[in-house]
């Protein structure tokens, strides 16, 4: 579980401004959602074999009893809530971000408490509202200045009958080769067999190379979705491939899944996944809703945007003003003079001095702060009703600025103005 220190938020809030505008202007509401939810809740719609649900989650007894469970991700609680909270009459879309909770091996873009942004859309079952998810997210990639690094892939998982049939292919291909399988995929073949396409061991991927593909066992229903959904994306302009052995660490998904996936972070390659999962309201005690959603890792994109360039990586000093004063009449005349810049100049970061000290170490902590004016009061100042303006970054400041200049107390406000216009 990580800090995330004040140099890395900037960062962090350009990702949340970027999307939070994004998603309002597709037409989406943001929901905030509670951290902790019943355990059940996610073993019945995550699936109990899962890596997620096996040994992923942080679960505990609360006083009473009852076991609940720091939410690994938002889906499961974002359709509890629309079900609760009768939010599924109409065609809805929503949008969550926070942090989320796995037991996993740390690593660069895996963490214990990581952050996703998710996005649900319920109540419209044909594939135009998946290819909006799609749309929005190469919107946002291009918007971070990262749609060359990023690509998606697609695949069609098909309806449970199908998935059902392609199962039993895939078992049968894999029993036959099951002495070449590690150990979680062996014992998953007669749990989860769909989740050993999603190995990672390089043994189990070899095998998996000439396994069936899900693509011939699609139901028409399917399959025409796909098709459409393929159709509807090209004529948007947003580039794709196919990938057959894609599925996804959650159980609820049918037909349409995909991620967006980079090369450049290493083994955490996946910045985005998503899919269909038009049965889990159902299956959580709603009325049948169709629904499709994804959720993007935020510390991996944070990441991206760093590697790719996209973000400055010489974060903007977060300090304009630093105003020190020596002697008790100074720092009071300091503070009340620096509120009222604040009421005309709210746009400027202005820190006041504070804890005393000579005004060598007042002004040390200035230069420090990075400000590009430190503003002086002393007793001079007090009695001539003035204030000592000081450029402290002289090479920076262009024009005919002096390094520094006495200004009179109400010709302060307009001499900032001056010195941040430029
Ligand atoms: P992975 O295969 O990388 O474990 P996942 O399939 O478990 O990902 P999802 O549950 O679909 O991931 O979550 C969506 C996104 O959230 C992922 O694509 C990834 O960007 C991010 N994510 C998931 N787990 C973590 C984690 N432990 N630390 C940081 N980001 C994560
Ligand atoms: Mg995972």
């Amino acid at each position: 579980m990580n800090d995330i220190l004040p140099q890395e938020t900037p960062h962090w809030r350009r990702l949340e401004q970027t999307v939070s505008r994004l998603l309002a202007s597709y037409g989406y509401g943001e929901i905030r959602l509670p951290l902790v939810e019943k355990t059940e809740l996610f073993s019945r719609s995550i699936g109990e074999v899962t890596d997620i649900v096996e040994r992923e989650m942080y679960s505990f007894d609360d006083r009473n009893g009852e076991n609940l469970t720091l939410r690994p991700e938002g889906t499961a609680g974002c359709v509890r809530a629309a079900i609760q909270q009768s939010l599924l009459n109409v065609p809805q879309r929503l949008w969550y971000a926070g942090p989320m909770f796995r037991y996993e091996r740390p690593q660069k873009g895996r963490q214990r408490q990581f952050h996703q942004i998710g996005v649900e859309s319920f109540g419209v079952a044909s594939p135009d509202m998946d290819a909006e998810h799609m749309l929005l997210c190469a919107r946002l990639w291009r918007q971070l200045g990262l749609a060359g690094a990023i690509e998606l892939q697609l695949n069609s998982l098909g309806n449970s009958a199908a998935r059902r049939e392609y199962r039993q292919a895939l078992v049968t291909y894999l029993e036959a080769h099951v002495d070449a399988l590690d150990e979680d995929s062996r014992r998953r073949l007669h749990s989860n067999p769909l989740r050993i396409l999603d190995s990672k061991v390089a043994q189990t991927r070899q095998v998996l190379d000439a396994a069936p593909v899900m693509a011939d066992y699609l139901d028409d229903e399917s399959r025409a979705d796909f098709a459409r959904l393929c159709e509807l994306l090209q004529a948007a302009g947003v580039r794709y491939t196919v990938n057959s052995r894609l599925v996804r660490g959650l159980d609820y998904y049918n037909k349409t899944v995909y991620e967006w996936v980079t090369t450049r972070l290493g083994a955490q390659g996946t910045v985005c996944g998503g899919g269909r999962y038009d049965n889990l309201v159902e299956q959580l005690g709603g009325r049948q809703t169709p629904a499709v959603g994804f959720a993007m890792g935020m510390e991996r994109l944070v990441l991206l945007m760093l590697e790719a360039g996209a973000a400055d990586t010489s974060v903007p000093a977060p300090v304009d003003v630093y105003a020190v004063a020596a002697g008790e009449g100074a720092q009071r005349e300091a503070l009340a003079a620096v509120e009222a810049l604040r009421d005309r100049l709210g746009e400027l970061a202005i820190v006041q001095h504070t804890g005393g000290g000579s005004f060598k170490s007042q002004l040390k902590r200035a230069d420090k702060s990075g400000a590009r004016v430190a503003l002086i009061w002393g007793e001079d100042e007090v009695r001539t009703q003035t204030v000592t303006v000081k450029l402290m970054r002289e090479g920076a400041v262009p024009g005919e600025h002096s390094g520094q200049q006495c200004v009179p107390r109400e010709q302060l406000e307009a001499t900032l103005r001056a010195v941040f216009a430029d």
